[in-house]
């Protein structure tokens, strides 16, 4: 049989893709069930993968086989409810089954042309965004891999726009002799903040950075003068304390001065959208650009974020593109917003999230997570923890008397056990857990078997 006859077949049996069902969801019944990371048996197993380039071609369900047999231990159960590590997020149901049909559908959402439904499902999201946040009506959106791109994004149209005021047009001219462009961010600014200001070229070194508070909050009272060749970038939920930045004042004063401000709301910005935590963000509309992830509070499958972007212009020229063969449309065309050209639809993930959701189912899962964080945080204060931060959201950092080698000694049993996943990060100079509640999945159970999990692991290292 010749390969093309072979494919054929694999589609028109059908066992090939209901056999991936099945694994998927053998997978998901039993997520509970095993350790939130994988065994060493697990991890072993995973060279079996090492080997040459096969020469001919294989068989499908063998190799779907292997995936399932070898991968599926191996992977890290972020899915189940005890996973605390990072700000990843779960995955909501009606977005991992509408990603499995659309990735049947296999669209490139570059254009209108190659994609109604995806041109389609994000006229209507950014509509349903804006609205959420409360964001002017001139408000933009691009549908991107995460927030490092939509960060990137928004520097790139930010210093589209200094320029432009200035009669420079930066893509023609570029960076040599071009106005001088000023980098304002809070001293605990995220790392993806930092690499787009390099990916760009405006320079580390030539970030001017504001003393925070001991929540890392950027204390606005320190901002430098600003001026209209200024980006100020604002946080919008710390990666460990899950501090907002005061955005309100930040904007005031940025706003008077005619600089540009860049929110990064990875996961923070969702407070924005939900009733009893949106005094977080307050201020949030007066911004210039946004970014914010689907993947993490959201609990849409990866890869999801999202740049919200007031100025059409600025985002559209930063991210420019012509080819003779590239018909625009009167539709919304995805790519003029994006930097990729070639996109799958992810948008039908995001749709799916907000229509299953609406706006209280938002809020019940966003204001959820804070609800676990603060119950976390509780019951390792009555546990004789020693919590470090104020739980405004979802993050919890928990501080221990002991040496630096202990701590990792404990995060290690506490990995090892299997019944939840904690990292660790260091704060004022001390290593530290670091706690994220950020998958619908987590109960208030499982939030009390990890506290007995912590109480377990302190045992084990202090003896
Ligand atoms: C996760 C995160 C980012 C980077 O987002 P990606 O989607 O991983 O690219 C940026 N800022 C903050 C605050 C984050 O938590």
């Amino acid at each position: 049989m010749n390969l093309r006859a072979k494919m054929q077949s694999e589609m028109a049996s059908k066992a090939l893709l209901k056999q991936a069902a099945n694994y998927g969801l053998d997978y998901a019944e039993h997520i509970q069930q095993r350790p939130v990371f994988p065994t060493s048996n697990a991890m072993v197993n995973l060279e079996e993968f090492v080997e040459e380039l096969p020469a001919t071609p294989g068989d499908a369900e063998q190799i779907l086989q292997d995936l399932h047999h070898l991968g599926s231990p191996a992977s890290v159960a972020t899915t189940s409810g005890r996973y605390f590590g990072f700000v990843t997020g779960a995955a909501l149901p009606v977005t991992l089954a509408s990603k499995w049909l659309t990735d049947i559908w296999d669209q490139n959402s570059a254009l209108f042309l190659m994609s109604p439904v995806a041109a389609k499902l994000e006229t209507v999201t950014e509509a349903w965004l804006r609205k959420l946040f409360g964001l002017p009506d001139q408000v933009v959106a691009s549908f991107l891999s995460g927030s490092s791109m939509a960060i990137f994004c928004g520097l790139a149209a930010a210093r589209f726009r200094i320029c432009k005021n200035q009669g420079w047009d930066f893509n023609q001219k570029g960076h040599n002799g071009a106005p001088e462009i000023r980098i304002v961010a809070g001293q605990s600014a995220h790392g993806s903040v930092i690499k787009a200001a390099a990916l760009l070229g405006f320079g580390i070194d030539n970030i001017e950075w504001v003393d925070c508070d001991d929540q890392g909050r950027l204390i606005a009272s320190n901002l430098p003068p600003l001026d209209n060749n200024t980006i100020v970038l604002v946080q919008a939920g710390h990666v460990s304390t899950g501090s907002f930045d005061p955005i309100n004042e930040i904007c005031n004063t940025a706003n008077r001065a005619g600089a540009w401000v860049h929110i990064d709301g990875a996961f923070g910005l969702w407070a924005g959208a939900v009733n009893k935590l949106s005094n977080l963000t307050a201020g949030l509309e007066k911004a210039q650009s946004w970014s914010v992830d689907a993947h993490k509070t959201l609990n849409a499958p990866y890869d999801n974020g999202i740049l919200l972007c007031s100025d059409r212009e600025a985002l559209v020229s930063a991210l420019q593109i012509n080819g003779s063969y590239v018909n625009f449309s009167e539709h919304r065309d995805g790519m003029l917003y994006t930097p990729e050209m070639s996109r799958r639809a992810r948008i039908t993930e995001l749709w799916a999230a907000l229509k299953y959701l609406g706006r209280q189912g938002i809020d019940e899962l966003v204001f959820g997570l804070h609800e676990r964080a603060a119950q976390f945080a509780s019951e390792l204060t009555s546990a004789d923890f020693n919590v470090l931060n104020d739980v405004v959201f979802n993050q919890v950092l928990v501080g221990f008397d002991w040496p630096d080698a202990t701590t990792a000694d404990f995060i290690n049993q506490l990995q090892k056990s299997g019944e939840c996943w904690v990292g660790g990060t260091k704060w004022a100079n001390k290593s530290v857990v670091r706690i994220s509640v950020c998958s619908w999945a987590t109960t208030a159970e499982d939030v009390s078997r990890s506290v007995a999990a912590f109480v377990d692991a302190r045992r084990r290292v202090t003896l």
